[in-house]
């Protein structure tokens, strides 16, 4: 029971985390978190003394009893203080530069299987060029070919955009299976939630 999953807000009601009842019972308690509700769209939120008064009602398999009082579980709760996502670097990884690209060749624009696109450096190796996000992109096998070790100028070609270091943020890591409650639903489908990223990426 102590086990079960809460969903953490920040102070901006965006989802941060999941957290165990016991670690949301101690944010309660300690006064850096309420207890959200939801009914019919509308939202309250409860102090730890108003969560054990509303409590009283809640049925015994959704609560646990201390020697004195019995308090529900809550399924979401409201950090008090945190207004913060959780930042999470997106890793420079092959993947992420195709998920970031879309597949598209960064120079004739075209949009290829991954197995037909090389990733190419801007400016060459050989020419000083880095390694880096804003370096390296997808290429299509002809357009690489074309380039060679050229710049840009050179080789009279264009970026159909500039590459740079995508902003993606992995919020939480919700499968959403059996651990998922209705109640946050709400909050995980807002656009926040849908980032960019593929659910493969990491
Ligand atoms: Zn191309």
């Amino acid at each position: 029971m102590l086990n079960a999953n809460v969903l953490v807000l920040n102070r901006l009601w965006q989802a941060v985390n999941i957290c165990s009842a016991k670690r949301a019972f101690c944010l309660l308690y300690q006064g850096h978190a309420q207890a959200v509700t939801e009914n019919a769209g509308s939202f309250t939120t409860f102090t730890f003394d108003d969560w054990k008064d509303f409590s009283q009602d809640a049925p015994d398999e959704e609560s646990v009893r201390t020697i004195s009082f019995k308090v529900k579980i809550p399924h979401v709760i409201l950090l008090l203080f945190y207004d913060h996502l959780p930042a999470r670097e997106v890793k420079f990884t092959r993947k992420n530069i195709y998920e970031r690209d879309g597949n598209r060749c960064q120079y004739c624009g075209k949009k290829f299987d991954t197995r037909d696109l090389n990733l190419d450096h801007v400016v060459p190796l050989g020419r000083g060029g880095k390694t880096t996000w804003d370096n390296v992109v997808c290429s299509c096998l002809p357009c690489n070919t074309h380039k060679g070790g050229r710049l840009l100028r050179e080789a009279g070609m264009k970026l159909i955009r500039r590459p740079r270091k995508p902003r993606w943020q992995r919020f939480i890591l919700v499968r959403f299976s059996s651990h998922m409650h209705d109640s946050w639903k709400h909050f995980l489908d807002i656009a926040y939630w849908n980032v960019e990223l593929g659910e493969e990426i990491r």
